[in-house]
């Protein structure tokens, strides 16, 4: 009896274990990606109607994520498609929405779905730096870090049951862990913080994809200390669940040679 629960276990846990296509790392992964890009889908549009979504035809700032987005989306798939690894980005449909708030934040849901808020941008203050976080939000979402946090939050907290029946038999509870997975919810520390190596991996990769974008991945390191002086006194969410230290600057100063490799000045 005890052999035939390992051996299950076993081969539970190594079902839940899959390669990263972008980072080459084991991460666990429980969550089909397809049902959290559904999840996602309902969970934007629900939030785009909770909030003020100023229009690229009216709203210069706007305008300017809606073109940032579209020449990082661009990248990305060339990106996988010269590497074969197509297939990282099925289900994908890019959309980037700007939102009137206060608050220091940018994310990425499953899916390709962003959304960056107008408190973001006297941090980042220019194109460049606004390419730079985009990248690096981006960054998460395709390396699927969402996905293995969801997966380690569901086994903490749900035992491992699978999304669909979770959702299911707890839909509240999922619904919530889901939130603040990603960041969404309004309150303030209810999103669970990435790890160091997600964290690093989002630079690396994100570098990549704004160089390729066009936008000069040197500007990170003035951005991310920026927003590093902007946490000074009570700092935000946004630097609660992206810790930039001296570690942090260190490790971005040695992904930039790699990443301007990639770079191409826009015009
Ligand atoms: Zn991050």
């Amino acid at each position: 009896m005890k052999t035939i629960f390992v051996l299950f276990l076993s081969v539970f846990l190594l079902a839940g274990c899959a390669l990263n296509l972008l980072t080459g790392r084991n991460q666990l992964s429980l969550v089909k990606e397809s049902d959290l890009q559904l999840m996602a889908t309902s969970e934007y549009k629900t939030f785009l109607t909770e909030h003020n979504v100023l229009s690229s035809r009216t709203s210069r700032d706007a305008a300017t994520v809606d073109r940032i987005g579209a020449q990082i989306a661009n990248a990305i798939t060339k990106y996988y498609d010269s590497q074969g690894k197509g297939s990282v980005l099925e289900g994908y449909s890019w959309e980037f929405n700007t939102v009137e708030s206060k608050e220091i934040n940018a994310w990425c849901m499953p899916g390709g779905k962003v959304v960056i808020y107008t408190g973001l941008l006297p941090v980042t203050q220019n194109e460049t730096a606004l390419a730079i976080v985009m990248g690096h939000e981006i960054a998460h979402s395709v390396a699927k870090h969402g996905n293995e946090r969801m997966s380690q939050a569901m086994v903490q907290q749900m035992g491992g049951m699978a999304l669909e029946v979770a959702l299911a038999q707890k839909p509240q509870e999922t619904q919530d862990l889901f939130m603040m997975t990603y960041g969404i919810g309004s309150e303030v520390g209810a999103m669970l913080p990435w790890s160091r190596q997600q964290e690093t991996e989002a630079d690396q990769y994100g570098l990549i994809f704004s160089a390729m974008a066009g936008y000069d991945p040197r500007e990170a390191i003035s951005f991310w200390q920026r927003m590093s002086a902007a946490g000074e006194g009570s700092p935000p969410e946004f630097l609660s669940t992206h810790p930039s230290d001296e570690t942090r600057i260190r490790k971005l100063k040695q992904f930039i040679p790699e990443a301007l490799k990639y770079y191409t000045p826009r015009n």
